[in-house]
C-alpha cells in the first residue's frame, strides 16, 4: 500500500495504535473501578439501612412494625416465603424467591433484579427472628438507575475524550513526524541533485543527531566517489597522454624518413627510434592491462610457498648485470630462509620494479643493497639505494598511477610511472605493505613487509 510507504504515516499509525491501546486499557480500568465502587457503596448503604431498620423493628399483633421512609422499597416475607407486607416500588415476589429462601436459611444476601415497572433494583435480605421462634425476612432495596446514569455519563465522557485524544494525537503525530523527517527530504533532494558531473556538492549538516550523522556519512561517501572519479579521469587523461607521445614520435619519425630518399644509416636510425617508442608503448600497455585486470579482479594469484631468500638470490643475477652497466655496486644480505605464501611471478615483479627504480635513480659509483630480515611474523625486505632521493612533498604520491617526480628523467630512463602502483597492488594482495623513507641527495629505502607463512603449530 502506497500510503504505508511513507515513514511519516507509518510512524503516526504506530504512535496512534499505542495511544488507542493505552486509552482502552486505562479507560477500561477507570470504568471498572468506578462501577465497582458505586455498587460497593450501594451495598454498604443497604447494609447500613438494614441495621437502622432492624433497631426500630417490633412485632405487634402478628405484624412487623418499623419506621421506614416514604417510598422506600421494603418487603416482609413470612416463614413460608409469602410476601406479607410491601412498601415502595413493587418487585415481583417470584423474582425474590431465592433471596428469601437464603435469608430463611439464615444467610444475608444481595440480589440485582427489576421492579414490576422494569426499573433496575438492588435488594438485600436478612432474616428477622422474634420470640417464640417467629421468623420473617426483611428485604430492603434501592433503585440502581442513579448508578447506571452515572456510568452511562462516564462512558460518554470517556468516548468523547478518547476520540478527541486520538484525533489530536493523530494530528500531533503527523506534525511531529513531518518535523523530524524534514531533514530526510532535504538529504534526498540534495542527493538527487548531485550528479556524476557535480560531485563537489555536499549535503548541509545542521544537527549532530542521527540524521546529521547520516548526512555526514553520505558526504564522506560522495567525497570518496568524487576522489575515485577524479582519479579515474586523471588516469584516463594520463594514459592517453602517455600513449599519444610515443605515437606522435613514431608518426613524425616515419613521415620524416619517407619525405625523401635516405641513406641506409638514416633509415636504420629512424627504425631504431620507432622500435624504441613501440617498446615503450608496449611496456605502458602491458602495465596498464595488468592494473586494469587487477582492478576488475581478473588478475588471478597462484599462491604457493616461496622462500624469499631464494627469490632474491635468483633476482640478483639479472639485477647485478643492470647495476654493473651503470657502474653501481649491488649487494644482498639474506641470511635466513623466510617462507611466505604468495604468487612467485607477481612477487618477482614487485621486487624487480623497486630494484629497477633503485638502479634507475642512482648515479654512477652509488650502491643498491637488499636486506632480508623478519619481524613480528613478517618478512621485511629493505631495498636501499644511495641515489638522488625523493623530495618529502612527493613521498605521499609516488605510489599513484603515472606519478613521477621528474617526468622527463623517468621517461629518459625508460620509466613508465606505473611501477610503484603495481608493486603496491602486489604487496597488498599478499596482505603486505610498502613503506618508503628518503632523503634528497642521499638515497631511498623501500621497505616491503609480507606476512610469513603460518607454521602449523602457531
Ligand atoms: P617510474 O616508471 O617513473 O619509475 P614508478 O611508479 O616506479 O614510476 O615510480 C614513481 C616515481 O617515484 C618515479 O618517477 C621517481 O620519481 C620516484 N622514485 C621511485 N623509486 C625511486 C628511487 N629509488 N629513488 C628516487 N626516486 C624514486
Amino acid at each position: 500500500m502506497r500510503f504505508f510507504k511513507s515513514i511519516r504515516t507509518r510512524l503516526t499509525a504506530w504512535y496512534l495504535l499505542v495511544i488507542v491501546v493505552l486509552l482502552f486499557v486505562f479507560s477500561g480500568a477507570a470504568y471498572f473501578m468506578l462501577s465497582f465502587n458505586l455498587r460497593q457503596s450501594l451495598d454498604n448503604s443497604l447494609m447500613t439501612r438494614v441495621v437502622q431498620l432492624r433497631a426500630s423493628i417490633q412485632f405487634e399483633q402478628g405484624r412487623v412494625v418499623f419506621a421506614g421512609q416514604p417510598n422506600e422499597l421494603m418487603q416482609i416475607y413470612n416463614s413460608n416465603g409469602t410476601l406479607v407486607q410491601n412498601f415502595g416500588p413493587d418487585v415481583d415476589s417470584a423474582n425474590v424467591q431465592t433471596l428469601v429462601n437464603d435469608a430463611l436459611a439464615g444467610e444475608n444476601s444481595f440480589l440485582t433484579t427489576v421492579t414490576t415497572d422494569n426499573q433496575p433494583v438492588r435488594l438485600y435480605a436478612i432474616p428477622l427472628l422474634f420470640p417464640f421462634n417467629i421468623r420473617f425476612v426483611l428485604v430492603v432495596g434501592q433503585l440502581t438507575s442513579g448508578i447506571l446514569t452515572t456510568l452511562h455519563t462516564f462512558r460518554y465522557v470517556l468516548l468523547i475524550a478518547g476520540v478527541s485524544v486520538i484525533v489530536l494525537a493523530g494530528a500531533g503525530g503527523l506534525f511531529l513526524a513531518s518535523r523530524v523527517l524534514k531533514p530526510v527530504q532535504h538529504i534526498t533532494k540534495t542527493a538527487q541533485e548531485i550528479g556524476e558531473s557535480d560531485l563537489s556538492r555536499r549535503i548541509d549538516v545542521k544537527n549532530d543527531d542521527e540524521l546529521g550523522r547520516l548526512a555526514t556519512t553520505l558526504n564522506g561517501m560522495i567525497a570518496r566517489l568524487e576522489e575515485a572519479f577524479n582519479r579515474q579521469r586523471q588516469f584516463t587523461a594520463d594514459a592517453s597522454h602517455e600513449l599519444r607521445t610515443p605515437l606522435a614520435i613514431m608518426q613524425a619519425e616515419s613521415t620524416l624518413a619517407l619525405s625523401k630518399e635516405r641513406t641506409e644509416a638514416e633509415y636504420r636510425k629512424s627504425l631504431e627510434t620507432i622500435s624504441q617508442e613501440s617498446a615503450y608503448m608496449s611496456a605502458v600497455i602491458g602495465k596498464l592491462l595488468f592494473l586494469a585486470r587487477s582492478d576488475a579482479g581478473k588478475e588471478p594469484l597462484h599462491f604457493e610457498d616461496i622462500d624469499l631468500k631464494d627469490l632474491i638470490i635468483s633476482l640478483s643475477s639479472s639485477v647485478e648485470a643492470l647495476a654493473q652497466d651503470k657502474g653501481i655496486k649491488f649487494a644482498t644480505d639474506a641470511p635466513e630462509n623466510l617462507i611466505v605464501t604468495g604468487d612467485k611471478v607477481k612477487l618477482r615483479q614487485l621486487f624487480i620494479n623497486i630494484l629497477e627504480n633503485a638502479i634507475r635513480y642512482t648515479l654512477q659509483d652509488g650502491s643498491v643493497m637488499v636486506t632480508l630480515t623478519q619481524k613480528e611474523g613478517r618478512a621485511i625486505t629493505a631495498i636501499t639505494d644511495t641515489g638522488i632521493g625523493i623530495p618529502e612533498e612527493h613521498l605521499p604520491h609516488i605510489f599513484e598511477r603515472f606519478y613521477r617526480v621528474d617526468k622527463a628523467r623517468s621517461r629518459a630512463e625508460g620509466g613508465v610511472g606505473l611501477g610503484l602502483a603495481i608493486a603496491k597492488y602486489i604487496a597488498e594482495s599478499h596482505g603486505g605493505k610498502i613503506e618508503v623513507e628518503s632523503t634528497v641527495g642521499k638515497g631511498t629505502t623501500f621497505i616491503v613487509s609480507i606476512p610469513l607463512k603460518k607454521s602449523p603449530t602457531s
